[in-house]
């Protein structure tokens, strides 16, 4: 099991990592790392013929899976589809899903949990340019 380290924080920021995804096994969460506020963020990993032990279910969040690397099989209740590296799959509050990965190479994904329509604005409809002097 990898874990999260804390790398560097201030007022504005918390930076965490998992590390090299290459490396990167089992399931991590981020949140209580990075004190996120608006959604939870999991790394999972997943060995061939590999899912995760049970199916779930959420009553108010909706989850999004970013696939990394691999490829396999997405169920959400009664559907199945092939997903693999680039896929995002958007799975609604209360219904059943699950992942499966078929391929040699380990399935590394993301998944982001948030509210289920709490989004507002985002882009530029809640991002403003700045004038800042940058220092990179
Ligand atoms: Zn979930």
């Amino acid at each position: 099991m990898s874990e999260i380290k804390i790398l560097n924080s201030g007022e504005k920021f918390a930076h965490a990592s998992v590390g090299s995804l290459h490396d990167f096994e089992g399931k991590q969460f981020v949140k209580d790392a990075t004190g996120a506020t608006s959604c939870e963020i999991s790394f999972g990993t997943l060995s061939k013929g590999e899912s995760i032990p049970f199916f779930h279910s959420h009553k108010g969040n909706e989850e999004n899976y970013i696939i990394l690397s691999g490829s396999g099989k997405f169920q959400v209740n009664d559907d199945v589809f092939d997903v693999a590296e680039g896929s995002v799959v958007r799975v609604a509050t209360n219904c059943d899903r699950n992942i499966k990965c078929t391929s040699d190479e380990k399935m590394c994904y993301i998944c982001i949990q948030a509210k289920e329509g709490s989004l507002e604005g985002y882009t530029m409809t809640d991002a403003e340019i700045t004038q800042r002097e940058s220092l990179l």
